[in-house]
């Protein structure tokens, strides 16, 4: 569970805040960098991290001058090389490049990598005690009852980031959880909210990108098209707040203003608003157990009139009730889900395989994969590879069968 301890990680007075970024070239770690130029008086950057986007990374660290960059990619180090030059800037490259910003002493650091990819350097700054910014859903879904246990081992502090765990965050009582009867997760619905199935065969890339409220990465934004997000979102919630599966709720709030709710057994229930903006939680999180100013739109209920709720469709929807068996069924099955999803969103976006494969894709290695206990991070990594190479056949079968 998520342990806040008041003050004890928080910014002292005139001490600057030593932040890492893990993917800071995506839509979290801009949102997160954005906040850091707005506040620079606050904070001091240890490490960036990114895959893609080099120009940005080096734009990134000539402004915050960063102690070191790592990319994982070795071919990308001549030109990161050539981008700092004269900044006296380290440069790091490969996987364990990653690991090693993640080690290097930053009070706080932004989880903001996506995928499975993330784990182990998210690890790594769990294991040196660190605040981690938890935006990598996927690292929890796929290693969640370890990354748990050693965030307990390590004494790490960890913030949620993802706006619906942020927002049971803010609400939660740490203190009374016997008191907590439900938590509800809302889901905006994507952008096939109200698509009949049919029409979703058809459906592009292009489209399923386009998310009405929030603009994200390209893997997050397709999850959300299939509402496997919320699946995934169900599982997070599961290990962050120790909720057992029957305890937690689902509602669609197309308008995405209410971020999340917990309902406590004398039938309050309290629940964290405002406008769609990462910056928000990712503030919360940055200045934990202090508020700091962020520019998100401010929210106006009066000028938005209605909020409406319903009941989510997990015919339509099916990644929503494959993500909630594999939380029931526990074990080595989440790990399984998250590395067949993101194998066939790759398949999707690489429009090798249609939308409604991403779910028959799913389904299909989660039946032919044993569920297994997962002692150690090699257990995780073996029925991932294990997983992946599954869903990569059937994914291939799926666009052979579309040829
Ligand atoms: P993104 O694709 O925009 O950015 C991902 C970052 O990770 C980039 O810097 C990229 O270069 C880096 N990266 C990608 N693959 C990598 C790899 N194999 N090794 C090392 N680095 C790699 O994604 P995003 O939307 O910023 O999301 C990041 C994480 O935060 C995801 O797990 C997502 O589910 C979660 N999240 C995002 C949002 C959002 O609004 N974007 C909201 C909630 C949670
Ligand atoms: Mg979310």
């Amino acid at each position: 569970m998520v342990t806040p301890v008041e003050g004890t990680r928080g910014k002292k007075a005139g001490m600057k805040r030593r932040v890492t970024i893990l993917g800071s070239t995506g839509s979290i770690g801009c949102s997160t960098i954005d906040l850091l130029l707005r506040n620079r008086d606050d904070y001091e950057v240890e490490a960036l991290t990114a895959r893609n986007n080099i120009d940005l990374l080096i734009q990134q660290s000539r402004e915050l001058r960063p102690k070191f960059v790592a990319v994982p990619d070795p071919a990308k180090y001549a030109a990161l090389k050539e981008g700092l030059a004269g900044t006296g800037i380290e440069i790091g490259c490969g996987p364990a490049a990653l690991v090693e910003a993640a080690e290097r002493p930053a009070e706080w650091v932004m989880a903001a990598i996506v995928g499975a990819a993330g784990l182990e350097a998210t690890m790594a700054a769990v294991r040196r005690g660190a605040s981690v910014a938890f935006a990598n859903k996927e690292c929890l879904v796929s290693a969640g009852p370890l990354m748990m246990e050693a965030v307990a081992a390590h004494a790490a502090t960890l913030l949620p980031v993802d706006s619906e765990h942020n927002a049971i965050f803010q609400v939660f009582d740490f203190d009374h959880p016997e008191s907590i009867e439900r938590v509800i997760l809302t889901a905006s619905g994507g952008p096939f909210r109200s698509m009949r199935r049919e029409d979703m065969a058809r459906v592009t890339p292009a489209q399923a990108v386009a998310h009405p409220n929030w603009d994200m990465g390209a893997k997050i934004s397709v999850d959300s098209a299939t509402m496997m997000n919320k699946g995934l979102e169900l599982i997070e919630a599961h290990y962050l707040f120790t909720m057992p599966p029957e305890k937690l709720e689902i509602l669609v709030h197309p308008q995405s203003i209410v971020h999340s709710m917990v309902a406590y057994v004398d039938g309050s229930v309290l629940a964290q608003l405002g406008t769609p903006d990462m910056r928000t939680p990712i503030a919360c999180a940055l200045a934990w157990p202090a508020r700091m100013s962020a520019p998100s739109a401010r929210l106006d209920l009066a000028k938005i009139g209605a909020l409406t709720f319903e009941a989510p469709d997990f015919e339509r929807f099916p990644c929503l009730r494959l993500a909630r068996e594999a939380l029931q069924t526990g074990g080595s099955a989440p790990t399984i889900l998250n590395a067949a999803n993101e194998v066939a969103v790759h398949g999707f976006l690489q429009e090798s395989i249609g939308f409604l494969d991403i779910p028959r894709v799913v389904g299909m290695t989660l039946d032919r994969i044993p569920v297994g206990p997962l002692r150690t991070l090699s257990d995780v990594y073996e029925v991932d590879r294990k997983a992946r190479e599954v869903a990569s056949q059937l994914a291939e079968l799926s666009a052979a069968g579309a040829r």
